[in-house]
């Protein structure tokens, strides 16, 4: 190949460089500037002319200096590239990205290469940065997690009442009675359904039931602690584990809640009403085989206090 040829070559790689999709930066070990490409132009407002010999870290004081010149020391030091993913760090370089589909402008996600530059004597003393815009994959990868997340959430909750559903309570109850199994302790469990329901949906109409299921959901709700975990089984009925409390401690929480719920006026349109709710108590117990021995205690509970008068919480007296 002829000098002339050489130099074409050089020419027409130095331009696609230069205008190639993705950032480029070679900087000394001083880290300042020697390359400052086009996309890198575009994307911070800052021109090759100004960029070159100054510090990175003084066009960018943005960028944590300590965590990049360590890196950088390393590329330099172990002649070995090293990469920073985007999902280590959305972002090196905080560059708008304006999205076509949103018009909102965010950040430009990037995953970074970091390459040791090798002279023809075989030493290091430059490293390529090469920047590539991943914010595409970044926002479609961030946004089906979100939309798994809220799928995650809607699978394990009641739409009514927001509370978690059934399946979301079996599978806590289940993972609570394995751990009783295998540490022992002392958990209980509140099956509690509302008196005469039929009667609010017969006489004030099915939204007005409704609107009790709520107010009732969100006292459960608000009356646990951070470990209690609390359910709607079904229709009007609800469930509630009490880890780390024994009978007569889940006795004391049922009460309270009793006589709250008892004193809540509940607001219809043209009235106060206010409903009762009954509660059945079991802890779990050695000789239970599986958690529905555990619930159906606590059902023959829930059951004894509908037949004593409701308004009331009994706790299991099976042995
Ligand atoms: P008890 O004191 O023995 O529990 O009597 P009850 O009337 O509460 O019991 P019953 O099981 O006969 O009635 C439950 C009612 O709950 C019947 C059903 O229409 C109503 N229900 C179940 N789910 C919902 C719901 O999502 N919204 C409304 N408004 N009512 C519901
Ligand atoms: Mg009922
Ligand atoms: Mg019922």
């Amino acid at each position: 190949m002829s000098a002339a040829e050489d130099m074409m070559e050089l020419h027409w790689l130095f331009d696609m460089l230069q205008h190639i999709d993705v950032g480029l930066v070679v900087l000394n070990e001083k880290y300042e500037i020697k390359l400052w490409n086009s996309f890198m132009e575009n994307h911070s407002g800052v021109s090759s002319s100004i960029a070159k010999e100054r510090s990175m870290f003084d066009v960018f004081p943005s960028i944590n200096s300590e965590w990049l010149q360590h890196k950088l020391d390393n590329v330099i030091a172990l002649r070995t590239p090293i990469f920073v993913s985007w999902e280590q760090r959305p972002h090196l370089f905080p560059f708008n990205s304006y999205r076509p589909i949103t018009g909102m402008a965010e950040k430009m996600y990037q995953n970074v290469a970091l390459r040791p530059i090798t002279s023809a004597d075989g030493t290091v003393k430059f490293v390529c940065m090469v920047v590539y815009d991943v914010t595409d994959v970044a926002t479609n990868k961030e946004s089906l997690s979100n939309a798994n997340r809220k799928l995650d959430y809607l699978s394990k909750t009641d739409p009514l009442t927001e509370l978690h559903n059934r399946g979301s309570l079996d599978g806590t109850l289940q993972s609570t009675f394995e751990r009783y199994k295998r540490e022992g302790g002392k958990h209980s469990l509140v099956m509690t359904d509302i008196d005469f329901f039929k009667k609010v949906n017969d006489q004030y109409g099915h939204p007005a039931g409704d609107l009790v299921l709520k107010t009732i959901a969100k006292i459960l709700g608000g009356s646990i602690r951070k470990t209690d975990f609390v359910g709607r089984y079904g229709g009007e009925e609800f469930a509630i584990l009490l880890p780390n409390t024994d009978a007569a401690g889940a006795l004391f929480f049922c009460e309270t809640v009793r006589k709250k719920i008892a004193e809540t006026k509940i607001k219809l349109p043209n009235m106060d009403i206010s409903v009762t709710m009954s509660f059945g108590i079991s802890e779990v117990k050695k000789t239970d085989q599986s958690k529905s021995e555990w619930l159906s205690r606590s059902d023959e509970a829930l059951y004894k206090a509908k037949e004593g008068g409701r308004n009331q919480s009994v706790v299991s007296s099976a042995t």
